[in-house]
């Protein structure tokens, strides 16, 4: 099976802007909707109880709350996960703690209680079906899932693999593909090497970098 990294997408949707800035995917309803239709494999099962499926899902302001309030306590637990490490210097200001965000996150995973059923037909290959009791809205069960990912990537072997880039002005999260993968891209690499002849450069020169 395919590492999940739901939870990590999530959290990206706060990245640098192109202009030194922060941009949020998140900003709006329309936002989510894109994020979560781009998303339908990952999330089909998880939404496929509510009104609408992953790929037609359609966010309002209720989902886009929700959701921001599950990448929040994400991001103020991956904030966590990378220490010693420094965290994402987007939001690291404005984070709850990790004890807040930790409550956050059940609370959100127990919006929804899933049972898991097995399905095999006669002629078919056995899947895992979900149930859930009722009809749970949408942003109930959007926010639920998002966090039932999360809590499987925090608990799960690649949350030690979880750094913040430390190229300049990037402020994304990743998981190490690599032992000595120390940029999220090879286009952070490239930045922070030039980053850093310039600075050695202005050292050489006699030059107070500051
Ligand atoms: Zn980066």
């Amino acid at each position: 099976m395919p590492a999940d990294h739901l939870a990590l997408d999530l959290a990206v949707t706060i990245r640098h802007d192109g202009h030194g800035g922060v941009a949020d995917d998140l900003a709006e309803p329309a936002g989510l909707t894109r994020w979560v239709r781009a998303h339908a494999a990952e999330l089909q099962a998880d939404l496929a109880a509510g009104p609408h499926t992953a790929a037609g899902f359609t966010a309002d302001a209720a989902a886009l709350t929700a959701a921001v309030e599950v990448r929040t306590a994400v991001r103020a637990l991956f904030a966590r996960a990378v220490l010693p490490g420094p965290p994402s210097s987007a939001d690291a200001g404005r984070l709850p703690s990790a004890a807040q965000a930790l409550d956050r996150l059940n609370a959100a995973a127990a919006l929804v209680p899933v049972t898991p059923q097995l399905d095999w037909p006669q002629d078919g290959f056995p899947a895992e079906r979900r149930t859930v009791a009722g009809a749970p809205a949408a942003a109930d069960l959007l926010a639920a899932a998002l966090a039932r990912h999360a809590i499987g990537f925090l608990a799960g072997p690649e949350r030690e693999l979880l750094r913040a880039c430390p190229a300049p002005r990037c402020v994304r999260y990743f998981v190490k593909e690599h032992a000595r993968q120390e940029w999220c891209k090879p286009s952070c690499g490239n930045r922070a090497r030039v980053a850093r002849h310039h600075a050695k450069h202005r050292a050489a020169a006699g030059g107070d970098p500051r």
